[in-house]
């Protein structure tokens, strides 16, 4: 069984957002899809580690804006690499508007929003899947959706040849957002303390 097939699947990316005793909060996920028609239903799967998954799942609304292929690195590191339980991320960041689900829609980088109310929660361990009926909808832009591979492709900067480790050390990069880890060898149970990737996301760099 070869652990790399699931990197063939396509998967679009997404800020999803959520309001909870007027906090707002966001984090990056790449789980939407549209599930039912007749009212359209969708699902998001949220890692359990993310703040925003806990404000979802009490308040039962949140808004998915599309990001497109004009996003920056800087809406991906605010976003996807620290946690809302440390810092807000909306400090200085205003290009939002509030929906109608309370949750905010991110203007910038950005081609649509969709806002839902949760009707189901399912525990799947890591993850919770969350189906939602749309509540609202739209169009911001006509930029192409960023897909998971043109992120790492176009919007990830690209890695630079490591300094040289003082220690003499290994050094192991996270795939998903840079960060280096030096050492002889990652431990298995290794969480990536920027983007919280498994150890499985690193790869050996020197
Ligand atoms: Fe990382």
């Amino acid at each position: 069984m070869n652990p790399n097939t699931l990197f063939n699947i396509s998967y679009g990316l997404y800020v999803l957002t959520a309001n909870l005793d007027g906090k707002d909060n966001g984090c990056i996920i790449n789980t939407v899809t549209q599930v039912a028609i007749d009212p359209n239903q969708i699902s998001i799967a949220v890692n359990k580690k993310n703040h925003t998954r806990d404000m979802i799942a009490a308040s039962k609304k949140f808004t998915a804006s599309i990001i497109s292929q004009d996003a920056t690195f800087e809406l991906f590191k605010r976003f996807g690499f620290q946690s809302g339980r440390d810092v807000d991320k909306f400090a200085g960041f205003t290009a939002t508007q509030r929906a109608a689900s309370g949750a905010l829609i991110i203007n910038e980088g950005t081609n649509g929003y969709i806002s839902g109310y949760v009707t189901q929660e399912i525990d799947l361990g890591t993850h919770s899947l969350f189906i939602a009926s749309v509540t609202d909808m739209d169009i911001l832009s006509s930029t192409p959706s960023a897909t998971y591979t043109y992120y790492h492709q176009n919007i990830k900067p690209k890695p630079q040849a490591p300094a040289p480790s003082k220690t003499g050390k290994t050094i192991w990069r996270c795939k998903i957002c840079g960060y280096e880890y030096e050492g002889d060898e990652l431990p298995a149970d290794f969480i990536c303390p920027l983007c919280k990737h498994p150890a499985s996301d690193f790869e050996k760099v020197n």
